[in-house]
């Protein structure tokens, strides 16, 4: 029996043997001066991976949003985002400190903005209005519950964006996720935006770095702002050489957090006193909804840790479990009759 599972995020995943090794052989020079070659192949390889003109490492997924927006928007410009997105809801208001930009937050549905919502938003030229700067969408989308963006809905976006001639960007922190659970490859989606952003440090398990892909003027562009934020690095192959690994072997074995996520989620919806929109579920994050008047999320996660088991409360009563490398079939097992255990706890029978 495991002792503890993580289901906290995806974010907390080990590094493999494979990939400390290739950290301690990496090739490595200065990154700031363009001579680092392993994080230049990673730049390289995401571009081409893309079908974009080029690719920045930079640190984190924050970073990597924050950069592309910044490098899009100007000052007092508005970037159109879904109001439940990370770049609005997470990255301790970024776009307002680091673009100087002012967000405009649209309701979505699962996730999605209605492309006709975001043309309606999108600004006149009028003295008094701000210009539409950017507009940002994100796949799979994290406070939904995982879910991906229908393409269908991305295209309508898209075309609404480029009849304005206002630039897209996706935050596809975990595209990949996305890309394994539709079938539709990473060029693909990344063809409908002009430039994205995605983590290799969630489920493809490195340990640290994220990818901006773009046109090379927005990249170069984005590079000026990772200096400025101090976020130029020097021998960062170390850090670049598990990322590069992580892109050519991590991918397909996301089906199994998929698989496990959905077998948490139809075993949670059958346990009283939780409800999981099973709609939602269509990647490696599960969303529960506590029904019973007396229970709320933050007294509930508590006991589960006691318990073993680890959770994010994302809401009052809502609990976020992500499946991720490091838990196995096993690890779900016991999580779901921990979860029981802590639902006997709290007494709930209906
Ligand atoms: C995790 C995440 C990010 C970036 O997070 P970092 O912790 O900064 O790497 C960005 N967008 C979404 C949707 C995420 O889930």
């Amino acid at each position: 029996m495991p002792k503890r599972v993580d289901l906290r995020s995806d974010t907390v995943t080990q590094p493999t043997e494979q990939m400390r090794r290739l950290m301690a052989k990496a090739e490595v020079g200065d990154d700031v001066y363009g001579e680092d070659p392993t994080v230049r192949k990673l730049e390289e390889l995401a571009a081409d991976m893309f079908g974009k003109e080029a690719a920045l490492f930079v640190t984190s997924g924050t970073q990597g949003n924050q950069v592309a927006i910044a490098a899009w928007a100007e000052r007092g410009d508005e970037v159109i985002v879904e109001a439940e997105s990370h770049v609005f809801y997470y990255e301790v208001a970024g776009i307002s400190v680091i673009a100087g930009a002012q967000p405009r937050p649209i309701v979505g549905q699962m996730g999605a903005m209605d492309p006709e919502d975001v043309r309606q938003a999108i600004r006149k030229r009028d003295i008094h209005q701000p210009r539409t700067g950017l507009i940002c969408v994100e796949n799979t989308h994290n406070r939904a519950g995982g879910t991906v963006l229908p393409i269908e809905i991305l295209r309508a976006t898209a075309s609404v964006a480029r009849e304005a001639g206002v630039p897209l960007h996706m935050d596809g922190a975990r595209i990949f996720n996305a890309v394994v659970a539709s079938g539709i490859g990473e060029r693909t989606w990344a063809n409908e935006v002009d430039s994205l952003q995605f983590c290799l440090s969630k489920g493809l398990g490195a340990p640290v770095g994220s990818v901006v892909v773009g046109p090379r003027a927005m990249i170069d562009r984005a590079r000026v702002w990772r200096k400025r934020l101090g976020g130029g690095l020097r021998q960062a192959g170390v850090l670049a050489a598990p990322c590069i690994w992580a892109l050519t072997n991590m991918v397909e074995r996301l089906a199994e957090d998929h698989a496990h996520a959905k077998v948490l989620a139809e075993r949670l919806a059958n346990m009283p006193g939780i409800t999981v929109n099973l709609e939602t579920v269509q990647t490696n994050i599960v969303l529960a909804e506590l029904t019973h008047e007396d229970v709320m999320a933050e007294p509930f996660i508590a006991e589960l840790a006691n318990n073993g088991v680890l959770a994010t409360a994302f809401g009052p009563r809502t609990v976020r479990f992500v499946t991720h490398k490091d838990v196995s079939q096993a690890d779900v097992e016991m999580a779901i009759d921990r979860i029981r255990q802590t639902i006997a706890h709290f007494g709930i029978a209906q």
